[in-house]
């Protein structure tokens, strides 16, 4: 009973394993992974300031060429007026939009310069980005295969394990099952040099070691709650 209680756990253990496998993705994976999602988390806060910044130049330079246009207004005016004063008046007028588009371009300048060093930085994590690109694709891939690979095996272990758990009677299995939780995948442990638990390596209490001698007897360790078998009366 317990030697095929023995064989399910073998086949338990390598579904672990193979569980386990799954889980260990390759450090250089995790790494471009990670540096790719900081250097795109960069790039995005980075377009933000680009989006702001461009706005505020395309505004200005909407502004600049309003006040151009009035400038030039003014200027064709004065060229037109009936009088000196008239033409003064004019002249005054093209002088005032000339002195705040002067200003507004002075203010705009650096701006501008901002916007291209931003536009720099947005074109070089992009570029970083377009760089990591094809080996993530590459190792994503390999990755895939990797996993559906373990799970294709995976799928004939679990079928083994299904009929080798028929083997082994219902109540048994489920004491088996409940100690394998709660012992990191161990539940039946053999009785080491015949006195001591396999699991905990404690020493085994005389009377629990007489109810282990017996076959049809299910007989737990008493410190660490492991199913005992007694191979060689097995
Ligand atoms: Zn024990």
């Amino acid at each position: 009973m317990l030697e095929k209680l023995n064989d399910l756990q073998s086949k338990d253990l390598e579904l672990d394993a193979v569980h386990s496998e799954i889980g260990q993705t390759p450090e250089e994976l995790i790494q471009l992974r990670t540096k790719y999602r900081q250097v795109e988390a960069e790039l995005k806060s980075i377009e933000v300031v680009y989006h702001d910044l461009r706005k505020q130049v395309n505004n200005s330079e909407l502004e600049i060429d309003a006040l151009a246009a009035r400038r030039k207004a003014s200027s064709e005016a004065s060229l037109r007026a009936q009088s000196a004063k008239e033409a003064s008046q004019y002249q005054n007028q093209e002088l005032q939009f000339a002195t705040r588009l002067q200003e507004l371009e002075e203010d705009t300048l650096p701006l501008i310069e901002r916007l291209e060093g931003v536009q720099a930085e947005v074109n070089r994590l992009q570029d970083h980005l377009n760089e990591l690109e094809p080996n993530l694709i590459a190792l994503n891939q390999a990755e895939e295969d990797r996993i559906i690979a373990i799970e294709e095996n995976t799928e004939s272990l679990k079928l083994e394990r299904t009929a080798l758990a028929a083997n082994v009677p219902a109540s048994l299995l489920k004491q088996y099952e409940q100690v394998r939780r709660s012992k990191k995948g161990v539940g039946l442990t053999t009785i080491v040099d015949g006195k001591r638990c396999g699991g905990c390596n404690v020493q085994l209490p005389i009377h629990v070691m007489q109810k282990a001698r017996k076959a049809d007897v299910i007989t737990k360790c008493p410190n660490c709650g492991r199913i005992l078998w007694n191979r060689a009366e097995a």
